[in-house]
């Protein structure tokens, strides 16, 4: 039986300025139309997930590949996960420094390896050897994000910004998909430079099965942004979906979720979740969350504001 194809995408979480918010919506509708054309011509979620989630990649604007935000010693570290709900095949890869796309060498571990998650330079070398390109780490860092992190550790010294400050509201700009193609399957993919001035090896949520992201046709897809220390506490992707095949509507499972973070942990986050029936839900308690849609009756692109 053939379903209505859908594809739900968001681009961070956090207290996005005013100036920031056309270019996050340009980069969402570029990346909806990579996703979509490919679910249009009847290709796969997962193949949508990953084309959507590159195009993101590939954008400045977002933190994930070129532009992500730094680590404490001035580098890119990237985090990505891809997961099938069809069959639950998932790939996963966690601090690589030398590739321009993580989801798709997230991409070649699910399709080629009988593993599920590689880690720096072992993913960087698994990819390379299923033809990647490796980059030089520099080639992957912008200007505006070592002035980001000269001012983050500048007033750290002045003790404006303590240690905790990855949970403060300035830095969520994560990017995710979620998408469900005609043959009825589900997917979901999380990429991701982590937060502003980690730790060199700090892995966040983005890439952990069932905390950033996960997918499976008998519950839900989902993709979180945020805090990732909390959402990772809370398996907070999986808690999620588990409300959706309990009955819950995505809707209310996506704003249980969020309430939850916040009142069991204090955490700030924004998720989107898909059923296998074609439902969405959306929610976030950040100032701002950049977000998109579309399906056969059109798109819609939003930064929405609490
Ligand atoms: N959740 C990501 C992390 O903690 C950050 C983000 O969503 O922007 O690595």
């Amino acid at each position: 039986m053939k379903t209505q194809s859908v594809l739900l995408i968001h681009g961070g979480a956090w207290a996005m300025p005013d100036d920031a918010v056309a270019a996050h919506e340009r980069g969402i509708a570029d990346a909806l139309a990579a996703g979509y054309s490919l679910l249009k011509r009847g290709g796969s979620a997962v193949d949508a997930v990953e084309a959507a989630v590159a195009v993101m990649e590939d954008d400045e604007t977002f933190d994930a590949g070129r532009g992500s935000f730094l680590t404490q010693d001035g580098r890119v570290q990237m985090d990505a996960l891809l997961m099938n709900g069809e069959n639950l095949r998932t790939g996963g890869v966690a601090c690589v420094e030398r590739l321009r796309n993580p989801i798709r060498a997230a991409r070649l571990v699910l399709d080629r390896s009988p593993h599920v998650y590689f880690v720096g330079t072992g993913a960087e070398r698994f990819a390379r050897q299923h033809g990647m390109a490796l980059c030089d780490n520099m080639d992957l860092v912008i200007p505006r994000e070592q002035q980001r992190l000269y001012k983050a550790q500048a007033d750290e010294l002045a003790g404006l910004r303590d240690e905790t400050f990855s949970g403060s509201l300035d830095s969520h700009d994560t990017v995710g998909a979620v998408a469900l193609d005609v043959h009825g399957n589900i997917a979901a993919g999380t990429s991701t430079g982590g937060t502003l001035n980690k730790a060199p090896g700090r892995v966040g949520d983005s890439s952990l099965i069932g905390c950033g992201c996960y997918a499976d046709n008998l519950s839900a897809a989902v993709s979180l942004t945020g805090w990732g220390e909390p959402i990772m506490k809370l398996v907070l992707g999986k808690w999620a979906v588990d409300r959706v095949a309990a009955g819950g509507s995505p809707q209310d499972s996506a704003q249980d979720a969020i309430d939850y973070l916040y009142s069991r942990l204090g955490g700030h986050g924004g998720i989107i979740l898909l059923s296998p029936d074609g439902r969405i839900g959306l929610a976030h308690n950040t100032p701002r969350m950049a977000w998109g849609i579309q399906n056969a009756e059109g798109s819609q692109i939003g930064v929405t504001r609490n």
